[in-house]
């Protein structure tokens, strides 16, 4: 009980686990793996200054400092999760639509797919272009 107690005392305070301390733990088990068939001391250096890095965030009592580094991650993951995920709703409909980009204002324009010239009107610049769609 006495120990359980000053467990509980010494992580008061202390900035805990969050989603980059997973990324970061994800990503020392990734360079591990990778280590394993590479055999590279500068990858168990970068895994080890990950490692050591993740267990200062966790025990880490500056937590405005902390929060900010989280909120930095969370920026840069929400774009690279919505770049891939633009990607792969683009790939979706690559079978109805086809993608162009207007001549003039270069707007992305998403037109459904049928073979042949077309006349295409651009919506935002309202001038005309042809173009082709083979298949
Ligand atoms: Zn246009």
């Amino acid at each position: 009980m006495n120990f359980m107690y000053k467990v509980a005392q010494f992580f008061q305070g202390r900035y805990g686990i969050d989603k980059f301390c997973y990324f970061l733990i994800i990503l020392y088990c990734v360079l591990c793996f990778a280590n394993i068939f590479v055999r590279s001391f500068i990858l168990t250096l970068i895994a080890v200054i990950i490692a050591v890095y993740t267990i200062f965030r966790v025990f880490s009592r500056n937590i405005s400092a902390r929060q900010k580094e989280a909120e930095i991650f969370e920026g840069v993951y929400y774009k690279i999760k919505y770049f891939f995920m633009n990607i792969a709703r683009h790939m979706s409909q690559l079978r109805v639509y086809c993608f162009h980009k207007c001549p003039h204002c270069k707007a992305k324009l998403r037109l459904p797919r049928k073979k042949g010239k077309h006349t295409v009107c651009c919506p935002r610049c309202n001038k005309d272009f042809k173009m082709r769609v083979l298949f």
